[in-house]
């Protein structure tokens, strides 16, 4: 489960691995260059193997480090939230991807198994995650699940808008894990109470909020990914350390409204809920016994919801 699973790791915790990386071996894959360097959005990945040999097909794990960066840079407006990014693949067991660590907006070191195949690669979510937290500053600890929040928010929407997610995929997964975020007896705010819950989800949820309420403000013309462009724009990037006070002025000039600093108010510094079955109700998300999830397009937010998760317009 990558990071998620793990949240005491951290996603800046670690120190970096002495790099062990060998030179790779020469490959016909028309996105890289003779150095093996791949380029998206404007970034130079230097994508490297942990003990000098891929665990699977090197083609396999090219396209999928070059299509996870696109589907990041897709969001960040069509660029690559840091110009170059060191992405070491590990191998690690049998199965597919597994853990990924993000340093400073520089280095992803992510596990694979040998039986990782391009369904794997395409199902794939935590090398999308670990990207995401290369397009926003390192906030100080008691802050993280502002970070580890938005990767987990972003991860699907920015798939759903490549249309590798459908919407009735990406909204049961929320209506699935979102009531993990919320406050619990005694809980006192986002920036008090350091739960795996309230750190992923807790987080997932005020970026969710985030992006509701910054559409409801602006007649829908206006999204967190204004805010999150908004934020690079000035320079947060995983590369930047900045305080939250900064996240929530840059994010909120973006899209000139006070939606950050209502709900950091709310959700960071108080235990504020949020009625989940009201918000899929009023969104139009209705979900059956088997958890599947279905929509209703007179619900009154119909339209804010459709577009959250609609693919991009090419
Ligand atoms: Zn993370």
């Amino acid at each position: 489960m990558g990071c998620v699973a793990s949240p005491a790791q951290g996603s800046t915790s670690r120190a970096p691995v002495a790099a062990a990386a060998a030179p790779r071996a020469p490959h016909a894959s028309e996105s890289a260059t003779p150095e093996g360097e791949l380029r998206v959005g404007g970034c130079a990945i230097d994508l490297r193997y942990d003990d000098g040999e891929p665990p699977v097909d090197p083609r396999l794990i090219e396209s999928w480090v070059a299509a996870s960066a696109e589907t990041v840079a897709a969001y960040t407006g069509d660029r690559f939230p840091v110009p170059t990014l060191r992405v070491t693949v590990i191998a690690g067991g049998r199965r597919g991807v597994g853990f990924g660590l993000h340093q400073d907006g520089r280095r992803i070191k992510i596990w694979v198994g040998t039986h990782a195949t391009s369904e794997t690669f395409a199902e794939d979510w935590v090398l999308i995650h670990e990207m995401f937290h290369a397009a926003f500053p390192d906030l100080a600890r008691e802050h993280k699940w502002m970070q580890e929040g938005l990767s987990t928010y972003l991860e699907p929407v920015a798939r759903a808008q490549q249309g590798a997610l459908t919407p009735e995929v990406v909204w049961s997964k929320w209506v699935r894990m979102m009531d993990h975020g919320r406050p619990r007896l005694g809980d006192r705010g986002l920036d008090r109470t350091h739960t795996w819950g309230r750190t992923y989800w807790g987080g997932a949820l005020f970026w969710l909020m985030a992006d509701l309420e910054i559409r409801k403000r602006t007649g829908n013309r206006k999204s967190l990914q204004d805010a999150v462009v908004g934020i690079l724009e000035a320079g947060g990037n995983g590369r930047a350390d900045w305080t939250t006070a900064r996240v929530v002025a840059e994010g909120d000039e973006a899209t000139n409204t006070r939606a950050l600093a209502d709900l950091y108010a709310a959700m960071a510094e108080a235990p504020g809920d949020v009625d989940l079955e009201t918000l899929w109700d009023e969104l139009g998300v209705v979900v059956a016994a088997d958890g599947s999830v279905g929509f209703d397009d007179t619900a009154p937010l119909a339209d804010i919801r459709r577009s959250m998760t609609a693919p991009r317009e090419s």
